[in-house]
């Protein structure tokens, strides 16, 4: 089976998703995994901040609007009275839903009901399409098989179990299967998700725990560029990239695929293609085991916004063993995550991007060192093959930043990356001059 991910531009207006039935081959056995309709989760998300700040009046005005949007959007999507009179109710019951959650106290668990509603409603408002141009679809619900842990990480065991006894439920051989991207139950049984862009990392986990032949990721560009196209012109789509070239590029901020999507994929070696909804013939990107077995040198550069850089100063460390341990044992406990790191005789410097704990960490590091802190920080990152016996990459993309300020320097911690920490305010002229040097 194929697993086929529909991002929100794809599902954007009422006629993209009606030319969804072109791009699927509607008479084979698949699982169309879809995202809200674009610009609803960002509606939801300032909503929902509207209530945590108690300005209820307005937080009102956008739902009506949305609820608006939608009453509107079913009108053009439907013909048939009968379907469009179902798609109404659809949308009434979620946006009461909505409204209702805006009445009571508000919690996270309210907030994350809230953002939920996105994926719900699209996936509903296609399978009722597909209804009404006679095509077989089935939904399943991503909350009765989509489990995060305490830790926030995905059940892939759970998924397998719960998914396979859904889809045996149905045995004809062309089937559309239909679910939600981004949403899934936590470790209390509560709507929670999987982080903004997530229904790529839903695609990717369910092609992981059924083995499928291909996860597609179907959105509004060409596939993976050799750039960040928002901020570089002339960037260039990449046919082929492993698993390892891929995940460094999502994880340090090619926005095109979720941070985490790779890893289920490569764990399971389930091959991704990266696809243009709005160009269905063009080849767009896969990424695979070998990715281009023939490709050596750079290959693409990311960058990653919201970098928080950690100094911490100390004698005690020449010469020691096990002040490291001690550090990063800080981290650990406050379950932050480092990015990058480097080490002289008598500092270490390291990067995290989730600043939750700030202020803790830096009390508890204080019993080491002197500790410094720099926030607005943005990793570069870039990517291809470094083997050892490689040389003048380094030079090569130094030249390219000679004129901006460099606060850390990444290399050789793996053979596909190199990082390089720079101040936000350097990002664009960054990315820019390393584009024109390099490519
Ligand atoms: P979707 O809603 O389909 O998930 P996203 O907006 O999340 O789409 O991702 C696609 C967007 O990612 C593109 O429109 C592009 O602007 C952006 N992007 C950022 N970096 C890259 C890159 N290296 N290659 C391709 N697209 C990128
Ligand atoms: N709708 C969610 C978001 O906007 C998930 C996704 O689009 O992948 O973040
Ligand atoms: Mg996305």
């Amino acid at each position: 089976m194929n697993i086929l991910k529909f991002g929100g531009t794809s599902v954007g207006n009422p006629n993209r998703m009606k030319e969804l039935v072109n791009i699927i081959d509607v008479n084979q056995r698949q699982i169309i995994v879809l995202s809200a309709v674009a610009g609803t989760t960002n509606s939801l998300v300032e909503i929902a901040a509207l209530l945590v700040a108690e300005k209820r009046d307005e937080a009102r005005l956008k739902i009506d609007s949305l609820n608006e949007y939608y009453n509107q959007f079913i009108q053009q999507l439907f013909t048939d009275e009968l379907i469009l009179e179902k798609a109404q109710q659809l949308i009434a019951y979620h946006f009461d839903l909505i409204n209702s959650l805006s009445n009571d106290l508000f919690t996270p668990v309210e907030e994350k009901l809230i953002l939920a509603q996105g994926e719900l409603i699209s996936t509903t408002l296609f399978h009722y399409y597909l209804e009404e141009i006679s095509v077989k679809s089935v939904l399943l619900p991503a909350l009765d098989f989509m489990r995060i842990d305490e830790d926030g990480e995905p059940d892939v065991n759970y998924l397998r179990e719960q998914l396979k006894a859904l889809l045996n439920a149905y045995n004809d051989q062309n089937i559309l299967f239909i679910t939600q991207g981004f949403i899934c139950r936590n470790a209390f049984g509560e709507v929670d998700n999987l982080r903004r862009g997530g229904s790529d990392y839903t695609a990717s986990l369910i092609g992981s725990a059924i083995q499928a032949n291909e996860v597609q990721i179907w959105t509004d560009i060409d596939g993976m560029h050799n750039n960040d196209p928002r901020i570089v012109e002339n960037t260039k789509p990449i046919a082929c990239l492993s698993f390892e070239e891929a995940a460094e590029l999502a994880y340090f901020g090619a926005k095109i695929l979720h941070p985490q999507s790779v890893f289920p994929a490569q764990k399971f070696n389930v091959p991704v293609r990266l696809l243009n909804t709005m160009e269905p013939q063009a080849k767009g990107t896969l990424i695979s085991e070998v990715g281009d077995a023939d490709s050596t040198g750079i290959r693409a550069i990311a960058a990653k916004d919201g970098i928080t850089a950690i100094r911490i100063n100390s004698s005690r460390m020449l010469l020691a063993y096990g002040f490291l341990r001690r550090i990063f044992e800080v981290f650990e406990r406050y379950k932050t995550p480092i990015d990058m790191i480097t080490t002289s005789e008598v500092a270490v410097s390291l990067t995290i991007d989730d600043t939750t704990y700030l202020e803790d960490i830096k009390q508890e590091l204080a019993d080491f060192g002197q500790v410094s802190v720099d926030l607005h920080q943005t990793i570069i990152c870039i990517v291809g093959t470094f083997d050892l016996d490689t040389k003048g990459y380094a030079a090569q993309i130094f030249e390219g930043i000679k004129h901006l300020p460099i606060r850390m320097i990444s290399y050789g911690g793996s053979n596909h990356n190199i990082s390089i920490l720079i101040d936000s305010e350097h990002k664009s002229e960054a990315l820019q001059s390393l584009h024109k040097h390099l490519f």
